[in-house]
């Protein structure tokens, strides 16, 4: 939000009629300037101002989106240099290139391991994003095959790389309700473009061999009325692109201009041959501030430190990673089984989740909402006392669904021990290892005993 209620202000018809719903003009420009209300709310605005408002309020750097349905790729709307300011909102997509040149069989394989890819961490998914298809053989033919198999046999956002204007659009007529990202597009093909771009309604990689190149081109499509675009500034290794991408980044966010006010796309697959150096670039794009990066390869030992570099880097440093709040049924606990407690603070869950899974003692896991505390902090807040934790037995009716009545809980929270023997009369309170790791020790030795 690039206005502050005062300055909307004054761009208002100041008649305080209150058919936006708001008391008065200066009411509804404060809203506007925290993005509570819209434009749209007062119909008294005259419309060269209404165009200048939206134009003034825009994001700094437009959301774009490529591909459809729930593999959509949105990038962009960056708000911040520094993820430590607020926090970064969409994270970089990474992409695998797939050439033409590729033998059938080789493609198979690689369409094969991408597909397979997917893991799972602290339950969010780690996955890749989109295929990039490069043409490289010279033969039409052969790249339309690629980009018709790629299109038909996976549901991934597409990117299509090709020198050649016609075939570039001619391929992105074959998957346009897909949204693939055409790219490159430079100033000698601009012309050429801006028709086919509006006609498929598909996104714009722009390439220049600079960042000063770009802005002519992103300043013709916008003038055009193209809006959806990725910039690449043409750099050529990852020197320049952290240079470039954070010069676009500050353009963007703090001088306000326009032009370089989109997301961006690198290519560390060009950049270097060894695989090594490659992911470093990838690494190193991705904190800054790549919003695509396309990688050579699908091999997992490459992209498994890059997918949860990602993950740190796109986590919101302002909440800590939580779990949903209940009673986990881990194994197919019965009437016999431990009951285990613990804060919903990620990580606490998946060590202690792990644990138990190791013991292979099935058991009741209760989850505590304690807004991502883990057990200290939480305690001292008053998220994780006895009061809130016999709140939780009773909601989850956890006497119902256990014979005994014993209760272990973290070996950290010692102090909690007093306070559950009152506030949970006849539950015996057993104080559990002080590391998770000791965990399936515990319940294979203390509690089978
Ligand atoms: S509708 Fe427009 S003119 Fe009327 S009070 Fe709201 S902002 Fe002011």
């Amino acid at each position: 939000m690039a206005l502050k209620g005062a300055e909307i202000m004054k761009m208002l018809p100041k008649t305080n009629c209150k058919e936006c719903g708001y008391p008065t003009c200066f009411a509804f420009a404060m809203k506007l300037a925290t993005g509570g209300a819209n434009l749209e709310d007062c119909p008294h605005l005259d419309p060269q101002v209404r165009a200048q408002l939206e134009a003034a309020m825009a994001p700094p750097i437009k959301l774009v989106t490529i591909g459809a349905g729930e593999n959509a790729l949105a990038i962009g709307e960056e708000e911040v240099m520094f993820r430590h300011e607020k926090t970064f909102f969409h994270e970089s997509g990474i992409a695998i290139l797939i050439s033409d040149k590729e033998s059938e069989s080789d493609i198979e394989k690689k369409l094969k391991r991408i597909k397979a890819f997917d893991f799972e961490r602290i339950g969010q998914k780690l996955k890749i994003d989109l295929l990039a298809l490069c043409f490289e053989s010279g033969d039409k033919g052969k790249f339309e095959a690629l980009v018709k198999k790629a299109y038909e046999t996976t549901n991934f956002a597409l990117i299509l790389i090709c020198e050649d204007t016609d075939v570039l659009f001619s391929a992105a007529s074959l998957c346009a309700d897909r949204k693939p990202l055409v790219y490159p597009i430079t100033k000698d093909n601009t012309s050429a473009a801006i028709p086919k771009l509006k006609e498929l309604g598909v996104p714009a990689g722009v390439k220049g061999q600079s960042i000063e190149a770009l802005t002519s081109v992103t300043s013709e499509l916008k003038d055009a009325g193209i809006e959806d675009m990725l910039l690449d500034p043409g750099s050529k290794n990852m020197l320049e692109g952290i240079r470039d991408q954070t010069l676009i980044r500050r353009a963007a966010l703090k001088k306000g201009f326009r032009p370089l006010g989109y997301p961006t796309i690198a290519f560390p697959c060009f950049m270097y041959q060894d695989r090594f150096k490659e992911t470093l670039a990838a690494a190193a794009l991705m904190i800054k501030y790549a919003g695509i990066v396309v990688l050579s390869q699908a091999e997992a030992q490459f992209l498994l430190p890059l997918l949860v570099h990602r993950f740190n880097i796109y986590s919101d440093p302002r909440r800590p990673m939580t779990v949903e709040e209940k009673a986990y049924e881990i194994g197919n606990p019965g009437e016999n089984s431990p009951v285990l407690i613990s804060t919903n603070y990620a990580l606490d869950y998946f060590i202690v989740s792990a644990a138990i899974e190791e013991a292979n003692i099935p058991a009741y896991l209760c989850i505590k909402d304690t807004e991502g505390l883990g057990v200290m902090a939480a305690w001292t807040s008053g998220k994780f006392n006895g009061e809130a934790i016999a709140e939780f037995f009773e909601k989850y009716a956890m006497a119902d669904k256990v014979k005994h009545r014993k209760l272990i809980i973290p070996g950290v929270a010692k102090k909690l021990v007093a306070e559950l023997e009152e506030e949970l009369p006849g539950w015996e309170i057993i104080l559990g290892p002080l590391e998770g790791s000791d965990i399936p020790k515990f319940l294979s030795e203390e509690w089978k005993a």
